[in-house]
């Protein structure tokens, strides 16, 4: 029923591996600028790498892709594609203990399925085993290297901490002779695991404890997924990721923020190799709340059940969010909204499904499906009788046209779309009151059937007014609400899986390295419904497909559990309910959601929760008045994250000209859940005094720079 395929884009079809032709952008970007493109663009302009951009995503074979990596995946096949340059595909498997060839198949499908490809340049970091050997001989021959026999602990200790330096060990000052000894009797499998190391000749008294002599190589009598048992040795992460860099001819190598302090390191080994230098640039990991994002801490949720695998659609990987729903376009777009920055910070998962249902309003067919069956009978109505009545597949898009969906006198509602005892703001069925059917009549609640043993209404009886077809009353009636059905007779039965975040908990990672996360494990994360009816045109649905079941939210059909007639569906993502949302805000907190206007006197705060905002020095870089709107502003304010924030503001009578507010320094509450409005989303808020006097945006005096702290 619906084709929502990617398009895949190459980082270029050129599929040598190094391209020494001059790649100037190919077509003006259309894309923020964001640090990295800053620095790549100068780059060029100094006509350094000989006018090359050459980038890979290098993960390690130990887990499945999650949604940082498509942060990272995007970022680099983006800017190749955008320069006209390569984007290798690099597993760096230098740790034969915890990778496996089913790592490596899955991420080669998520960075595909994402809409990427690396055409012939995949590579691993163990086609180089040797290669990086003969760097690791050279550094020998050149005293930079040499052989310890100090044990694990040992090393540790000698290590020295932050405040102290370390000790030089005793088997610093070998010979070069005796050192290419040893280090060849190391791969030739003389000793033990952890025998002897290899460690780079630097400074034990380095404040960089990086540079404390790092060990480059270890001995680990394993079985590697690609070289056997060839190798007894295997090099160090940190020893193998500048040089596999340097052998493709990287020119920018692009990783996150724990890795600057690595670079001092990674340029030794390059500068001591005298070999090709690759650019490394750092950006900040992307954190998502209410989950986790290390492999690690996946792993041991996959292992421990607490999820059914890598793809579970709870998991933020790329196979759990494809499973839930989830389209590449979605996330491609999340990944540019979020843009790139140089300090860590949270982005809400409520942005990652904004980005989705942008995406899926557009194209997703609409179907009527009924979650909780509650059973309704037309009393007036034609026994038999069978009526074909037109449906909208997208209202968006009314080029997709129309289909027929039966309907008949016994019908399945939403149960919570009946109350017996209406309160306020329940606008729906209820005894005596008249609604209206999705593209089928009005109908009167006349009588409830109770269950005598339990109370509940078993079954609605309703009259139905045969001159309100297709849902409008000739006298001009109005129905308070439109509800969704399913004749019973025609229904198909389905199973409905309902999620909810993994954690309650917004940073379950956070304090003691997270130790405990699995604490905040949500217990309601999945809700499995059985007896869901879904209308017939359904019954054909395909794998994967997905839908809009009309007022319930996104659905897509599960790839591993669907059976044929025996559909399952995931709920992607919920639409917003009012009801829902006022029902929830008035529990939670007590408070109406409406802004209520600042009285003078406010209740007393304490400083924790003042220090809840995260107000941020803002620059306005963009600003416009927006079409349509009567007192917004749309402004691009920077506040040091390398993209601009949109924040839609309400101050156009105080700056009809809002070009004028271009290069001021504005207050900014930068830790804002983004906002839908109507004209967009706005990503925070900027501060302002209002009253009888008027309205005058908050500034700053001095030179504080975009990002800088208000407190
Ligand atoms: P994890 O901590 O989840 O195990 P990792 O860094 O060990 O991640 P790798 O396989 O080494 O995983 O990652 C491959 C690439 O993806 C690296 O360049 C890494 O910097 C990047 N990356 C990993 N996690 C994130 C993230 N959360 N945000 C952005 N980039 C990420
Ligand atoms: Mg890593």
């Amino acid at each position: 029923m619906e084709t929502l395929e990617t398009s895949p884009m190459s980082s270029g079809s050129n599929s040598v591996q190094r391209r020494e032709s001059f790649a100037m952008p190919e077509k003006e970007s259309t894309s923020p600028v964001n640090f990295i493109k800053s620095i790549i663009l100068d780059d060029l302009k100094a006509g350094k790498y000989g006018g090359r951009v050459h980038t890979r995503f290098p993960p390690e074979p130990n887990g499945y892709l999650h949604i940082g990596h498509a942060k990272s995946i995007c970022l680099n096949f983006g800017l190749a594609s955008e320069f006209g340059g390569l984007c290798n595909l690099r597993f760096d498997d230098t740790n034969p203990t915890k990778e496996e060839i089913e790592y490596v198949e899955s991420i080669k499908a998520d960075v595909r399925w994402l809409g990427f490809d690396w055409d012939d340049r995949e590579f691993y970091a163990s086609d180089y085993f040797e290669k990086l050997y003969e760097f690791a001989v050279t550094l020998v021959r050149k005293g930079k290297a040499y052989v310890d026999d100090l044990k694990a602990d040992q090393i540790r200790e000698y290590r020295g901490t932050l405040t102290e330096p370390g000790k030089d060990s005793p088997y610093r000052n070998r010979r070069v002779q005796e050192n290419l000894d040893l280090l060849e009797r190391m791969r030739a499998g003389e000793f033990p695991d952890g025998a002897r190391v290899l460690r780079a000749k630097i400074d034990m008294a380095s404040p960089n404890l990086n540079l404390r002599d790092p060990v480059m190589y270890r001995i680990l009598h394993a079985e590697h997924h690609r070289t056997g048992d060839r190798w007894c040795i295997y090099p160090m992460y940190d020893f193998a990721h500048g040089q596999c860099d340097s052998i493709e001819g990287i020119t920018h190598s692009i990783c996150t923020l724990e890795f600057e302090d690595h670079r001092p390191l990674y340029d030794w080994f390059l500068d001591a190799l005298e070999i090709d230098h690759p650019r490394q640039i750092e950006f900040a990991r992307l954190n998502l709340s209410h989950t986790v994002m290390s492999k690690r801490k996946l792993l041991e949720l996959v292992r421990e059940g607490h999820v059914t695998g890598w793809n579970d659609p709870r998991m933020p990987t790329l196979s759990g969010l494809r499973r839930r729903g989830y389209t590449p376009e979605s996330i491609r777009d999340f990944c540019e909204r979020i843009g790139v920055a140089k300090r860590d910070s949270m982005v809400d998962a409520a942005l990652l499904e904004h980005c989705l249902r942008e995406d899926l309003n557009r194209r997703a067919p609409r179907v009527m499906a009924v979650l909780r069956p509650l059973r309704l009978v037309i009393d007036n109505y034609p026994d038999g009788q069978v009526e074909e009545l037109e449906a909208l597949n997208n209202p968006e898009n009314p080029a997709e046209g129309t289909r027929k969906v039966p309907f008949s006198k016994i019908l399945y509602i939403e149960e919570e779309d009946f109350m017996e005892a209406p309160p306020k703001k329940f606008y729906r069925l209820a005894p005596g009151r008249e609604v209206r059917l999705r593209y089928a009549y009005f109908v009167r609640c006349v009588d409830v059937v109770k269950d005598d043993a339990t109370g509940r209404v078993v079954e609605v009886h309703c009259t139905y007014d045969p001159d309100t077809k297709g849902g409008d009353s000739p006298d001009g009636r109005k129905a308070p609400a439109t509800l969704h059905w399913v004749s019973a007779d025609h229904g198909i039965p389905a199973r409905v899986r309902l999620y909810e975040p993994l954690f309650t908990k917004a940073d379950p990672g956070e304090g003691e390295g997270g130790a405990d996360f699995k604490a905040h494990l949500n217990p309601l994360s999945l809700q499995t419904l059985n007896e869901c009816k879904l209308e017939p045109s359904l019954s054909h649905a395909s794998p994967g497909s997905r839908y809009q079941f009309e007022r319930l939210g996104y659905f897509c059909v599960d790839t591993e559990d669907s059976r044929p007639g025996k559909p399952v569906f995931n709920r992607t993502a919920g639409l917003r309910d009012e009801w829902a949302k006022i029902r929830r805000t008035v529990q939670h907190t007590g408070a109406v959601p409406e802004q209520k206007p600042i009285t003078p006197v406010e209740k007393e705060i304490t400083v924790e929760d003042f220090s809840k905002l995260d107000l941020r020095v803002g620059v306005v870089r963009e600003a416009s008045l927006v079409e349509g709107a009567e007192k917004l502003v749309k402004l691009g304010v920077d506040i040091g994250e390398g993209r601009l924030r949109k924040v839609l503001a309400g101050i156009r009578s105080a700056y009809p000209e809002p070009e004028k507010l271009l290069g001021r320094r504005v207050m900014v509450v930068a830790n804002l859940k983004p906002r839908k409005m109507k004209f967009g989303l706005s990503e925070g808020m900027i501060l302002a005094g209002s009253g009888k006097g008027g309205l005058g945006i908050a500034t700053f005096d001095g030179d504080l720079l975009p990002g800088d702290k208000v407190s």
